[in-house]
């Protein structure tokens, strides 16, 4: 049972975001022109070898939406509704979310639309070899790292860097990011994402005065960044009431007990039919009582057919893209506190950071080091966004928004334009 459709189209969305942040900050019109879009776009044919012996042709994307501020930066998504489209936004949204963490990354994003779930590990495995390989000629350390991303994790990432490896003859561990440790990955990426949005969460309770223990949240999405979230809010003393993936929803009104739940979800790949729970619509999931509301899965979660049922106080946005800007204006009106996907997940790719210059450097750092350099990232950025969302009185993804667009457009103008 799905809750997300495809009513938006993910890349108008950021279109729409990226012009109303830059008409809040009177942005010249050349300007726009020459940060707004896709730098690079490559879709490809990837033929595999399934296992019953007969090729499958999939179509994959790899975009860079922007090298200004430094090689391009994102993640790679398998799923059957992966479109150049979702995958242009999410590469805009990448560029805007380094610089609003302000790490040297512009923005990328690929893709394969292929569904994950009845592949096995050996047709993954050539999938993800063979995408690589048709995407060379635009990754390296120093132009353009992908990361995990939906239905990706650390063992793509190894494939993909030993793919790459094999084309030099030697191994180059900066090309991926989301690595296994034993590969040159770096302590704490793996919750990364969780742990960021746990941050700008605190940050959040924090500037509306509202106490963590004890408050009640939802979580719609139980992967990487959804399960994290929830156990470090969990382990704060929030009562997470509600957790769903794509398989159903799980409600328990006194807090579903998130360790047990996340050993569930990884015996059985499901969190239906978890032990003190009942079960509930993702309709209701949305419309719960709760102060803080995480939608940690896809797109267009929350739009205009089911905004004005959200009854959260805080909206963190795990996921990206989560809201389209109806919904956004629906919240706002609410007086629902959103924080952005470009802030609330950017712990991701700045842990992502953080490995490629462990990689780069040789020289690997203490996990504490790392949740120590990473929450003083998150908040800083929090910090910066939320000033500017109370000095120029917009909400704060046009905040987000103007600073992530800012930084990019000082450095395209300090730049300048080769003739
Ligand atoms: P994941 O593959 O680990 O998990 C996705 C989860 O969403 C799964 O539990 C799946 O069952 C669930 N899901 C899918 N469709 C659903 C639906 N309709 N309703 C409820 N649950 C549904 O992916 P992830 O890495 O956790 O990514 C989730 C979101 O976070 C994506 O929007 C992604 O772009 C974003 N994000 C991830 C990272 C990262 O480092 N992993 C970083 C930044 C942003």
């Amino acid at each position: 049972m799905l809750t997300t459709t495809k009513a938006a189209n993910a890349y108008d969305v950021a279109l729409e975001n990226f012009d109303t942040a830059a008409d809040a900050m009177g942005l010249n019109n050349d300007t726009r022109e020459m940060i707004k879009y896709p730098e690079r776009v490559l879709t490809v044919s990837v033929p595999v070898r399934m296992d019953d012996g007969h090729i499958h042709r999939f179509e994959a994307f790899r975009v860079q939406h922007s090298s200004v501020r430094g090689p391009a930066k994102g993640g790679i998504r398998y799923h059957p509704q992966v479109t150049l489209d979702e995958v242009k936004a999410l590469a805009t949204w990448m560029t805007w979310k380094c610089a609003v963490v302000n790490i040297p990354f512009g923005g990328a994003k690929g893709g394969i639309t292929c569904n994950p779930k009845i592949m096995s590990q050996g047709e993954l495995e050539g999938m993800t070899r063979r995408y690589t390989s048709a995407i060379l000629p635009l990754i390296g350390p120093e132009q353009d790292i992908p990361a995990p991303d939906v239905y990706t994790n650390s063992q793509t990432m190894a494939w993909i860097m030993d793919t790459y490896s094999m084309t030099k003859g030697y191994p180059i561990p900066g090309v991926v990011t989301g690595k296994p440790i034993s590969l040159g990955g770096s302590l704490g990426r793996n919750e990364a994402t969780g742990r960021g949005v746990f941050y700008t969460i605190q940050s959040a309770c924090e500037h509306l005065r509202m106490s963590l223990p004890g408050a009640e949240v939802a979580v719609q999405g139980f992967g990487n960044a959804g399960s994290i979230a929830a156990q470090l809010l969990h382990a704060a003393g929030a009562k997470v009431i509600a957790v769903s993936d794509s398989t159903g929803c799980v409600y328990n009104k006194n807090g579903l007990d998130i360790p047990e739940l996340i050993h569930m979800k990884t015996l059985c790949g499901h969190v239906e039919g978890f032990p003190e729970s009942e079960a509930i619509s993702p309709a209701e999931l949305l419309a719960l009582k709760c102060e803080i509301l995480v939608p940690a899965a896809l797109e267009n979660t929350i739009r205009v057919d089911n905004a004005s049922a959200v009854r959260a106080r805080i909206i963190a946005e795990a996921a990206n893209g989560p809201l389209t800007p109806e919904a956004d204006r629906i919240l706002e009106g609410k007086g629902v506190f959103v924080i952005p996907d470009i802030l609330c997940n950017a712990g991701g790719v700045t842990v992502s950071y953080f490995e490629w210059v462990q990689d780069e450097q040789h020289l690997f750092w203490e996990a504490q080091d790392v949740y120590d350099r990473l929450e003083r990232v998150m908040k800083v950025a929090f910090r910066d966004v939320l000033k500017i969302h109370l000095e120029r009185k917009v909400p704060m993804r046009i905040a987000a928004n103007m600073l992530g667009i800012g930084r990019v457009a000082e450095a395209v103008q300090l730049r300048g334009i080769y003739p």
